[in-house]
Parts: C-alpha cells; sequence; structure tokens
C-alpha cells in the first residue's frame, strides 16, 4: 500500500460494485433502489462496458459493437419504463441474409428455406424439423453433453449443417465451434423464436442508441446517491480468513460489507491469484474476443440487416447494415456497416494492425457486393475486445462458479451466468436481479422473460 493510499481513511459502503458495463450498472440501480449505499468502480475512461458508442460524422452516437434487443425481451423493457425513455423505443422488422456458394441468399421465412440451393430437399425438411424441436420442446439440461455439430450432422442433415450450422457457429464461436453445446443452441433458438411474431422478426432499438439508456441510468443512480467512479481499476483484493477485508484502487483503500464483481472471469482470477481457494475455479474459463470494422459510407452495400456469411475464405463472418435498420436520415444521409469477427486470442488475427483488418476485410467485400467500389467508404472505425464472450464448451455448467463465491462476503456475476442462453444486455440485467437476491438485498421485481439465463450459479 502506497503512503497515499494509508493516509485515506478507508470508504464504508452497503455495496461496492466493480464493473461498470450493464451488468454492474444494473446491479447498483436496484440496490440503490432497496436503499443501499452503494458505489461503483469503473476500470475504463466510459461506463456501459460492452455498451460504448462513438460518434459518427454526423454527430450521431453509435455502439461500437452492434446491438439491438428482441421484442420479448422484458428486462430491458422494464428498465427502459423504470428510466422514462420507453419514447425512445421502436421495434421494427428486419431482414436477413446468407452468403454461400458465391451469392446472396434471403433467409427471412419458410419459403427463403425451400429457394435456398445449397440446401438439398430431405435436409430443408430436417432442418426445418429439428430447429422447430430445439427452439420448442428439447430441455437443454439433457444436451449439454452433445456437440452442436455433431447432433446437427445427425438429425439437420449434411448439407444445412455445411451451409447454415457450421458457418453460423464458426462466426459465433471461430475456432471452438466444434465444443459448443446443444444446450447453449437451445438457449439461442428459443430466443429467435419468441422473437417471431407469425414469422416476421422484429428487433428493438433505442433512438440515440445504448447511449439513451447508459445516460439515462447514469443520471438516475447519481440521483440515487449511488457514488460512480470512473477510470479507477480495482488493483487488490485484500482478505482475512473468509472475508474479504477491503478492496484497492490506485486511488484508495475501499471497505464495504458486500463486493459484487461484474468483470469478465478472466479479470477476476488476476485479481484473486494469491487465494489458492478461488484462484483453481477461476483457471477453467476462457473468454474471446471481437472485433468490428464500421464502414460509414455514401450508399448502402445491400437491402439486407443482417448478412451471414457462409462462404469460406472471408476475414468477417458478418455484415451488419445498421441503415437498413435505423434509417439512414438519423446519420445525415450516410450509411453504416459493421463487418464482424470473433476471434480466439490466441490466433493471428489477434494481432492484426487496424490497417491490416481494413485492407483485408474491404478487399472481400466485392465478392459479396459487385457493385462495391472502395469510393464509397468516407469514413472507418475498428473496435476490438478481448472479452466479447465466455468460451462455452461442453458441460459448461460445470464450469459456472457460484454467484456467492470464495468469501462470506463476496460475489460474482458475469456473462457466463447468462448460459445456456446468448449473452445481451436484457439477460445482463437478469443476473444483476438474481444477484440483488442472493445478497438479500430487497430489490424491486424485475420480470422474467423466457430466456434460460440466470439458472447456473445462484
Ligand atoms: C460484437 C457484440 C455484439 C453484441 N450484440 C448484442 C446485441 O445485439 N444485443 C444484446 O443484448 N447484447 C449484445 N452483445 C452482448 C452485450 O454487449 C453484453 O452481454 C453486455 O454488454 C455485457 O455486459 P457486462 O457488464 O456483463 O460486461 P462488460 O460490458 O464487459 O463490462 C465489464 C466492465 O468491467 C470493467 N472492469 C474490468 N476489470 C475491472 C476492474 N479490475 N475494476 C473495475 N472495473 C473493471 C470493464 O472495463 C467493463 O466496463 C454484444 C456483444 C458483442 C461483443
Amino acid at each position: 500500500m502506497t503512503a497515499d493510499q494509508e493516509m485515506k481513511a478507508p470508504q464504508e459502503a452497503d455495496l461496492v460494485v466493480i464493473g461498470g458495463g450493464i451488468t454492474g450498472l444494473s446491479a447498483a440501480y436496484l440496490a440503490a433502489r432497496a436503499g443501499k449505499k452503494v458505489t461503483l468502480l469503473e476500470a475504463g475512461e466510459n461506463f456501459g462496458g460492452l455498451l460504448h458508442t462513438f460518434t459518427t460524422q454526423s454527430g450521431e452516437p453509435l455502439e461500437a459493437f452492434y446491438h439491438h434487443f428482441f421484442t420479448h425481451d422484458a428486462e430491458i423493457n422494464w428498465l427502459i419504463q423504470e428510466l422514462g425513455i420507453e419514447q425512445q423505443l421502436f421495434f421494427r422488422k428486419t431482414t436477413m441474409g446468407v452468403f454461400r456458394e458465391g451469392r446472396m441468399y434471403a433467409f427471412n421465412s419458410p419459403a427463403d428455406l425451400f429457394r435456398f440451393r445449397p440446401i438439398h430437399w430431405l435436409d430443408k425438411f430436417k432442418f426445418g424439423v429439428s430447429s422447430l424441436f430445439l427452439a420448442r420442446w428439447a430441455k437443454w439440461e439433457k444436451y449439454e453433453h452433445v456437440s452442436c455439430l455433431n447432433w446437427f450432422q445427425r438429425w439437420a442433415g449434411k448439407s444445412s449443417t455445411a451451409a447454415l450450422w457450421k458457418p453460423m457457429l464458426d462466426i459465433k464461436f471461430g475456432p471452438f465451434a466444434d465444443k459448443v453445446p446443444l444446450a447453449w443452441m437451445i438457449g439461442r433458438l428459443r430466443q429467435r423464436v419468441n422473437s417471431r411474431k407469425q414469422g416476421e422478426e422484429k428487433l428493438g432499438y433505442l433512438r440515440g442508441s445504448m447511449k439513451t439508456l447508459l445516460n439515462a441510468l447514469l443520471k438516475t443512480l447519481e440521483k440515487e446517491g449511488v457514488e460512480l467512479a470512473l477510470g479507477e481499476p480495482v488493483i487488490q483484493v485484500n482478505a482475512k480468513d473468509t472475508t474479504i477485508t477491503s478492496i484497492q484502487t490506485e486511488k484508495r483503500t475501499l471497505q464495504a460489507q458486500k463486493y459484487l464483481f461484474t468483470i469478465p472471469t478472466t479479470g477476476l482470477a488476476k485479481l484473486f491469484i494469491d487465494f489458492p481457494r478461488a484462484n483453481g475455479q477461476l483457471q477453467s474459463q476462457a473468454y474471446f474476443g471481437a472485433a468490428c470494422l464500421i464502414l460509414e459510407m455514401d450508399r448502402p452495400l445491400s437491402e439486407t440487416y443482417w448478412l451471414n456469411v457462409a462462404d469460406p475464405g472471408f476475414p468477417f463472418g458478418g455484415v451488419i447494415e445498421h441503415t437498413n435498420f435505423v434509417s439512414p436520415k438519423e446519420y445525415g444521409g450516410k450509411h453504416l456497416a459493421y463487418l464482424s469477427r470473433y476471434f480466439d486470442l490466441e490466433e493471428d488475427f489477434a494481432h492484426w494492425t487496424t490497417a491490416e483488418i481494413e485492407k483485408q476485410f474491404i478487399a472481400k467485400l466485392p465478392e459479396i457486393y459487385p457493385d462495391f467500389n472502395p469510393a464509397q467508404i468516407e469514413k472507418t472505425y475498428l473496435f476490438r475486445t478481448e472479452t466479447a464472450a465466455p468460451v462455452c464448451d461442453l458441460n459448461f455448467s460445470d464450469k459456472v462458479l457460484p454467484c456467492h463465491a470464495f468469501f462470506d462476503n463476496c460475489y460474482h456475476i458475469d456473462m457466463t451466468h447468462i448460459y445456456p442462453d446468448e449473452r445481451s444486455v436484457n439477460n445482463s440485467i437478469r443476473i444483476a436481479a438474481e444477484a440483488c437476491r442472493v445478497m438479500k438485498i430487497d430489490a424491486p421485481f424485475v420480470p422474467k422473460n423466457l430466456s434460460l439465463s440466470g439458472q447456473i450459479g445462484f
């Protein structure tokens, strides 16, 4: 401890929340509403974690990593109402496509499946029936030890696995694709099917981007008396026997009755390295990264919102044309598209420079969009993270740590607690509510949707 830290008296709070992403902010909100004295510490220069935004040329904010909601997302809809920003929320029909065998196919309805040539007729039938089974009836607990890809090969047909499922898993999990348990896919499909009404998928977004949510949340937290500290990473945890006695940042030592860590387990492992009781369990988890290259253009690439690139040889797996969802008028007439890639931190790609990523990504666009001209790009933005999502491999629930872990007054939630569902803003709010319950904080009632998250570790 430095002399400066020793001089400052430890500060007491009922709860210190470590991590100012949506999970930490939601937990702070719920605890503050229950009358608790809360301090929230965020390492970065902004709150929001993966939800952070940047400013486009028009001055409008946009997410560094594309974000949307689903119609059935009860928790986020609840929070939006609580914060009084429901006027800013809208839901719109979106369009999806698949690029396979050198051409783009629309993929929005059962009729599109019939028109999708890369899948043989019998496999189309198998694809439909197996997807319905997973989305409606399968019990995820039974399929935790089953690899998605093996199951699809057997039940969805070889051509649909090759043309759709494998590319989709490659896009989402990169080199971990063959380890993904079917339980995860059940969570994912249930989410997607629930957001479709009469075959039409509607997705939600907030006018002014996720910044609208973050600003409203931060304003309310301030009003509720939460101490919000930016640029203050927790660098040390001090404990005696079974209790955390204090935590330290570079500026101060803090004491609280309870400590809620909402940072990825990889970061937690570093903080708990000196505690054998915690360390072993934490080492078993890994995260993978994501990169999004955003193109700001004078014209669109296509009319599709979400394109899965299912042909091999592309450095990115998805093209998300944001302005085919939110009008380009909101961005001074400019068109915005994300080229997205998830990656293993051990891959070469993790070390590519910004210039390399731009060059390699943009060079491949004419293969998908023959009319594309590099001159249509006015500006590019690149964002990367090393903690895009946890690697959920077979029997992953065995690896999820209890929320109340290691010490009497220590709690932890992160994206691993969302498994077997897909990590999302909505599910972050759910696990924050579950953590409050475990911490015996009498937080406001948060409605639940049909999500499978928040079951393991609580
Ligand atoms: C490419 C991409 C697309 C996505 N699309 C969607 C979508 O469409 N819809 C959706 O709902 N969700 C989407 N998500 C997921 C969503 O962003 C996450 O589920 C959610 O933001 C996770 O929030 P979190 O608070 O758990 O984690 P994070 O956002 O990672 O926050 C953790 C915070 O902890 C801080 N921290 C770390 N170490 C310390 C320390 N020692 N001390 C203090 N602070 C620390 C970090 O700086 C960070 O701010 C997407 C994610 C990605 C990457």
